[in-house]
């Protein structure tokens, strides 16, 4: 649906008793992660067992025994959306290797800007590679470490690397959480019955009950072991690089990110967008759901204009919904949104979007919207225009099917078919976010400055 694609989501359980259940609840929670596939690997401290298919979190975890067969007090799981890789099933995590020492289990939620360089080097050396995923490079460098303790072999391993990772590992008796030093993705850590959870979002610390303790700090390596909890740092403190598309799109309003609240910081994104790009004479505010239904509330709470719900989502469209022939096109668009013609007749309205892609869904909701009876539509757009594509971990279209890359703010106006358009601009999309604890943010897709350099043969591209 023109979205960026969010990439994956993590989970680790730590000394909870049923462990493999608790992952299993926590990647219901972060299922809007990664919708291709999903998994769990568990250990009772014997062996580590695992269960991982493509699907969605329900249809991997369909039959009960499927849980029975996952024993033990320390599991982590994944959902995937694939970036660097490709949806095949060997992509699946969490990966699970033998090495000299035993099992190492490895959950990645992130994208190594360097695997390709990596992956040569360490093929010219000999070593084998079973899946084209990035997280299995990591392994390999574990692996190569003779580090004395598996911590000091991880941490060894991701100072070789480069990118986004906020990952999680496992051994028969450890689990091992890490963030990049730039802390391009969310980590948090919460505790529970004298247990510990690491998930990518708060939201899944909320649905198992967990208190939250805190965020791992980029750069910083978190060992769980039956001495307790201990913190390691394996790169210097830097400025850090959150991305902030998971302010504007990606994270769930309910989670905490990035040390502060996702549903508060969205709202602020409407405020600004409304205080900075504000539309006289309108009914009301309307949103994009599900997604933009935050921003738009901080749009309407800054203007006095009144929020209505006048597009309903059909949430039960999966990702397998196949278009019908090219005669009967445009139900894409139509089976996931309807507009609702007793609130839109006869009104002017302004729609809240979190971000326009190729503006082709957008066109498509405008064109529903005046048919539903509307007689004036505005659209504003919470983030800024996206120009450029993300190397860190989110799906996003090639540069050429960007649209703001290539043309201006009015042509994108007049082919989405809007009666006005505006976006916020990267200051107010800066002065939204929070900063007062040290926060640093990537904002490469709206402006083409990258923090990590990169492989490209682009000369559009420019490095912080
Ligand atoms: S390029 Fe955009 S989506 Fe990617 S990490 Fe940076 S802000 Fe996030």
């Amino acid at each position: 649906m023109d979205k960026p694609k969010p990439n994956c989501g993590v989970i680790g359980i730590w000394g909870i008793p049923e462990a493999s259940t608790m992952a299993y609840l926590g990647l219901y929670a972060l299922q809007h992660r990664g919708q291709e596939a999903a998994g769990i690997v568990s250990t009772d401290g014997k062996r580590l067992y695992r269960h991982a298919r493509t699907g969605l979190v329900a249809d991997v975890f369909r039959r009960r025994d499927i849980l029975e067969r996952l024993p033990g007090d320390m599991a982590m799981g994944h959902n995937r959306y694939s970036t660097t890789g490709g949806s095949s099933a060997d992509n699946v995590q969490p990966l699970l290797v033998q090495d000299r020492t035993g099992p190492i289990a490895l959950s990645h939620n992130g994208n190594l800007v360097d695997y390709w360089r990596l992956r040569r080097f360490l093929e010219e050396e000999g070593s084998l590679f079973q899946t084209s995923s990035d997280s299995e490079l990591i392994l390999q460098l574990v692996a190569r470490s003779h580090g004395g303790t598996m911590s000091d072999r991880l941490m060894e391993a991701l100072q070789m690397v480069h990118g986004a990772y906020s990952l999680v590992l496992m051994t028969k008796d450890q689990l091992i959480a890490a963030r990049d030093p730039l802390g391009f993705r969310p980590l948090c850590i919460g505790k529970r019955d004298g247990g510990w959870v690491v998930a990518s979002e708060s939201c899944a610390l909320d649905l198992l009950g967990a208190e939250y303790i805190r965020d791992v700090n980029p750069g910083e390596a978190v060992l769980m072991d039956k001495k307790g909890l201990q913190f390691l740092r394996f790169a210097k403190l830097r400025e850090r690089r959150h991305c902030i598309f998971e302010f504007v799109y990606f994270s769930r309003p309910d989670s905490r990110v990035f040390g502060d609240n996702v549903d508060k910081t969205r709202r602020r994104l409407g405020h600004y967008l409304a205080k900075g790009h504000p539309v006289e004479n309108v009914d009301m505010v309307i949103s994009v759901p599900d997604s933009s239904n935050t921003a738009a509330l901080g749009f309407s709470h800054e203007t006095g204009i009144p929020f209505e719900l006048a597009l309903i989502r059909n949430h039960y469209v999966g990702r397998t919904f196949i278009e019908p022939e090219q005669r009967m096109r445009d139900f894409g668009v139509k089976i996931k949104f309807n507009p609702v013609a007793g609130v839109l007749k006869d009104k002017r309205i302004v729609v809240v979007e979190d971000s326009i892609v190729r503006g082709t869904t957008l066109k498509k909701l405008v064109s529903h919207i005046r048919n539903a009876g509307a007689i004036e539509v505005n659209v504003r757009v919470s983030s800024p225009p996206i120009t450029s594509p993300c190397f860190y971990g989110m799906d996003f279209p090639t540069k050429d099917e960007l649209m703001a890359a290539w043309h201006s703010v009015e042509e994108i106006r007049e082919f989405i078919g809007a009666d006005s358009l505006e976006y916020l601009t990267e200051e107010e999309l800066l002065a939204s976010v929070p900063h007062d604890n040290g926060q640093g943010y990537c904002t490469a897709c709206f402006t083409g400055k990258y923090p990590v350099p990169i492989d490209v043969e682009d000369d559009t591209v420019k490095f912080d």
